[in-house]
């Protein structure tokens, strides 16, 4: 590869503040809100035009779709971004579970009015693409965005870039695994008559959690194989055999879907995935949105053809970004593993419970039994890097804990256990690898976090 070298220039210092977080999605904003609600001055920078990330961007609405009669949960902002989407009419009922489905496109005015109310300040369109660091603690970032190259500085910082973005350019150290877990386009249908879907899913198909063993060969232990499963792969199954979908080596065909409304919309569709993308390289990037969106294509195709109810289905969007799944994941003090979320991992410096909802490579369980975890502060403290918190998927875990971590509403309780600990590190004035964890599970449990 050739190099040029970049001309060294002075960079306007655009904010200089208490804690600064990278990355709006659902650990991002939870950072920043509890951070704030500590009383510390809080900046949010996002490179898109909304907050919400994965759920705004790629249009993922099944925010807790694990939920059952048993399940125990953290509680905290995951409930109340769950709550005041319910109340401005920004979700519906979710088909498999005891939750509300989030609608994609009001969760970006959920996210606003969150965030505003909180005293946050926001920051659009604005790529952090440098970190300033100084005898291995980070003194803030730089970012590019249409007002040009700005340097942002803060007392702390969060990296919720899910990629680990901040992390990584700050040399702090992270791994990747070779084969990545795949991609997905994910996209919204319209012009379905719901009537007729539903009777075929519900009549016909009946489909379970137990089919996911079928082409996603995944593992479940049991408990969950009769359960209802919004899930489609017999269409594309058949429309394989009949020469109808001609399937390139890198894509699979079927998945789940949503919500059925009675305007006719069936909502995220996350039904093709691509293998062998990273979703650190740029190239890569481009090529899985432009092969997805000629998959999303041929799978409306499929829908039309085989499923009753799609005769006339149309394409209502897109998700504005390819979804991606895993890239790096920091190395922490504490490294979670499989064991640690299969079997109820219990921690001193606990920030927050999960379930033990795992989905992703190759196994499901739905939480119907009451058993959680908890999420140590150390998984959330990069080694080697001062004042810098990780928040959401790029937390320290192996791909078995990250099955578990990923999870939108678990990535909502490391991102609101570190914006209280970064708050508090600041208050006390300690570096985060001194803060007393004590005082953050204090405060966690007085935003109604269940920390135990
Ligand atoms: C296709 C797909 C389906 C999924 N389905 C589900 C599901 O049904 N239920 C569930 O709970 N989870 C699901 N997940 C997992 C879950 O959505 C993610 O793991 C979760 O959203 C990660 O949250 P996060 O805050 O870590 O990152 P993200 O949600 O990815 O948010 C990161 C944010 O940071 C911004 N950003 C990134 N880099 C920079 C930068 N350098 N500068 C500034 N901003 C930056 C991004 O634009 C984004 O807004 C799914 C994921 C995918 C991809």
């Amino acid at each position: 590869m050739k190099f040029v070298h970049e001309v060294a220039r002075k960079v306007p210092v655009f904010a200089d503040v208490d804690v600064l977080v990278v990355g709006g999605g659902p650990s991002g904003l939870a950072a920043s809100i509890a951070c704030a609600r500590e009383g510390v001055s809080t900046l949010l920078v996002e490179r898109y035009g909304c907050f919400g990330g994965v759920i705004s961007q790629v249009g993922i609405e099944g925010f807790a779709w694990y939920r059952h009669d048993q399940t125990v949960e953290a509680g905290g902002l995951s409930f109340e971004f769950q709550d005041l989407a319910k109340a401005v009419g920004g979700s519906a009922k979710e088909p498999q579970s005891n939750s509300e489905a989030l609608d994609a496109e009001m969760f970006k005015y959920v996210a606003d009015k969150m965030i505003r109310e909180a005293g946050v300040r926001p920051l659009l369109h604005c790529f952090a693409v440098e970190a300033i660091v100084e005898n291995n603690v980070l003194k803030g970032i730089i970012t590019e965005s249409k007002s040009g190259r700005l340097a942002i500085l803060a007392k702390r910082v969060i990296d919720c870039t899910g990629d680990g973005d901040i992390a990584a350019l700050a040399g702090a150290p992270f791994t990747k695994r070779e084969k990545l877990s795949c991609v997905t386009p994910v996209f919204h249908c319209r012009g379905i008559d719901g009537k007729r879907f539903q009777k075929y899913i519900d009549q016909d198909l009946k489909p379970t959690y137990g089919d996911w063993k079928g082409d996603w060969a995944m593992t479940t232990n049991g408990k969950e194989d009769d359960m209802f499963s919004p899930y489609l792969v017999k269409p594309f199954i058949d429309a394989i055999r009949d020469g109808m979908l001609k399937k390139a080596a890198n894509i699979d065909y079927g998945g789940s879907y949503s919500t059925v409304s009675p305007e006719g919309d069936v909502t995220q569709f996350n039904a093709v995935f691509i293998s062998g993308i990273d979703g650190t390289n740029v190239e890569d990037l481009t090529n899985a949105e432009i092969q997805g969106r000629e998959a999303v294509v041929n799978t409306i195709a499929v829908l039309r053809e085989y499923v009753p109810g799609f005769e006339n289905a149309r394409l209502r969007n897109f998700g504005m970004t390819i979804g991606v799944r895993e890239s790096r994941q920091i190395e922490g003090y504490y490294r979670m593993t499989g064991e640690d979320v299969m079997n109820q991992g219990r921690f001193e410096d606990s920030i927050g419970i999960f379930p033990e909802f795992i989905d992703g490579n190759g196994v499901l369980w739905i939480p119907t039994t009451g058993r959680y975890f908890q999420i140590p502060y150390r998984a959330i403290l990069p080694q080697t890097i001062d004042n810098l918190l990780v928040a959401g998927r790029c937390i320290s875990g192996d791909i078995m804990a990250h099955s578990a971590f990923r999870n939108m509403g678990c990535c909502v309780v490391t991102g609101q256990g570190a914006g209280v600990a970064a708050a508090i590190s600041v208050r006390d004035d300690v570096p985060t690898s001194e803060v007393n964890i004590a005082k953050v599970q204090e405060a966690l449990e007085r935003q109604n976090v269940r920390v135990f």
